[in-house]
């Protein structure tokens, strides 16, 4: 078998020694509750390797991204094109994540996932208010330093700009900071004597080199580590709490694969005259591993790999496009926060007038761009939309939809995922590059 086989198999057996422990042990169906049936137990470990798992990824991610940067820009030796291709970029984020949250509106508004016979739904209402307390508990934490999220757009400036450059460096969430260091050196990089720039390239070259084989090494756990990652959800997400949700459940991912396998591919075929199908194929190991990893930021290593191995984009086009892809562009995330804010408000009986919709969307796409790309994010976006439109508990509603929130997570991180390497594709083939071409699609 071959590799992404193996994560694939894994993945389904994991979902179903998960679905035998969630119904066979006690399991905590939310985290603030402390079991010590052999379910926990079992979850503990899978925890345990899960995150080991994780940890190994995002460990390449800053040297990964930084000297992809790097050897991507200074490798080129010219700055022409630049703001060109930056134009491009975050005119495909834009649009692509607009689409999705439309995508989201239209489903919500037609099958209401929060009523019942036109009327919010009491069951989903009362087990909602009986536990508003705890919920409004556990986003508390969540929210520290978000306040300004309304602002999303200046505070992205602010995270951009390091004070120290080593913080760039630091720490994984500080990806807008590291990109920004990584443009500078590139840039800088072309404008100094040949000399100094033949040494200084010629070592970030190694460094990819190194990076990315250390990227392959840790792929060969990928079907252990997805097998933890996904057992640890389908054992905690209980079945019954599903069925409550199931409306919604099924809205959301109805929406989502939308966007992913209608949307998605048509922009691949009429936008950059690529085959959808071969470039599903040729990110397999990205979309499997955001799924599992419900983090697009871990995935990161992954994705660009697979785009610039398998797709076959330049290296330019993958290391401006990607990282920056990975924080900002979430179409998956955008369209989900539309989703939710809605429900929210349709269990609660709240009225939405359509300015008030539109006023969702506008904060879905703006909050989409702040969240950060690891599991769980877009609830702290969620609470902050719906606090804005006036939805009464802001703190609290989370718990509506918290319970099918992590399997819906992995689903989204892999749309977004997906959607960060259709837009590199159509920047890439709009700037003259041949990709997907039969040589370049591994086996
Ligand atoms: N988990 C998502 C990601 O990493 C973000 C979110 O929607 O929570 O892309």
């Amino acid at each position: 078998m071959k590799p992404w086989q193996w994560i694939l198999v894994s993945m389904i057996a994991a979902l179903i020694v998960g679905a035998v422990i969630n119904a066979t042990c006690v399991v905590a169906t939310e985290p603030d509750l402390v079991f010590n049936s052999l379910g926990e137990k079992l979850i503990g470990v899978f925890d345990y390797i899960g995150t080991l798992f994780m940890n190994l990824l995002k460990m390449v991610i800053v040297p990964l991204v930084f000297t992809s940067i790097v050897v991507g820009i200074a490798g080129l030796g010219k700055t022409d094109g630049f703001a060109r291709l930056g134009g491009k970029t975050l005119l495909y984020y834009t649009l692509s994540s607009f689409v999705a949250i439309i995508i989201g509106l239209i489903l919500v508004n037609t099958f209401k996932p929060g009523l019942e016979n036109g009327q919010p739904n009491e069951a989903i209402r009362s087990q909602f208010e009986a536990n508003q307390e705890k919920y409004a508990g556990m986003v508390e934490g969540k929210l520290v330093g978000q306040e300004g999220g309304m602002n999303a757009v200046t505070e992205l400036f602010l995270r951009m700009v390091p004070q120290n450059v080593f913080e760039a460096f630091g720490a994984n969430d500080k990806m807008l900071a590291l990109i920004f260091v990584s443009l500078l050196t590139g840039v800088g990089l072309i404008f100094i004597s040949s000399d100094g720039r033949g040494s200084v390239l010629k070592f970030f070259e190694g460094l990819n080199e190194l990076t990315l084989l250390i990227t392959n090494w840790v792929m060969w756990l990928a079907p252990v580590g997805v097998f933890a990652l996904v057992a640890e959800t389908s054992a905690q997400t209980g079945f019954d709490i599903v069925k409550l949700l199931a409306k919604y459940f099924f809205v959301v991912v109805a929406a989502l694969l939308a966007h992913a396998f209608i949307v998605m591919p048509l922009v691949l075929r009429f936008v950059a005259g690529v085959s959808p199908r071969r470039h599903i194929y040729a990110m397999r190991n990205a979309l499997l591993t955001a799924f599992s990893t419900a983090s697009s930021s871990a995935t990161l290593p992954v994705t660009m790999k697979s785009l610039h191995r398998n797709a076959g984009v330049s290296d330019r086009v993958t290391s401006f496009v990607l990282p920056l892809g990975a924080t900002v562009n979430m179409d998956g995330t955008a369209l989900y926060e539309c989703v939710a804010v809605m429900f929210v408000a349709q269990v609660l009986g709240f009225e939405m007038a359509l300015s008030t919709q539109f006023t969702v969307v506008m904060l879905a796409l703006l909050t989409s761009i702040g969240v950060a790309g690891v599991p769980s994010a877009s609830l702290v976006a969620i609470t902050i939309i719906v606090y804005n439109v006036g939805i009464p508990n802001p703190e609290a509603v989370i718990g509506l939809i918290l319970a099918v929130d992590r399997p819906l997570d992995m689903l989204r991180t892999a749309v977004n995922v997906f959607s960060d390497s259709c837009g590199a594709v159509v920047v890439a083939t709009s700037e003259g590059e041949v990709v997907l071409s039969s040589d370049t699609v591994e086996a």
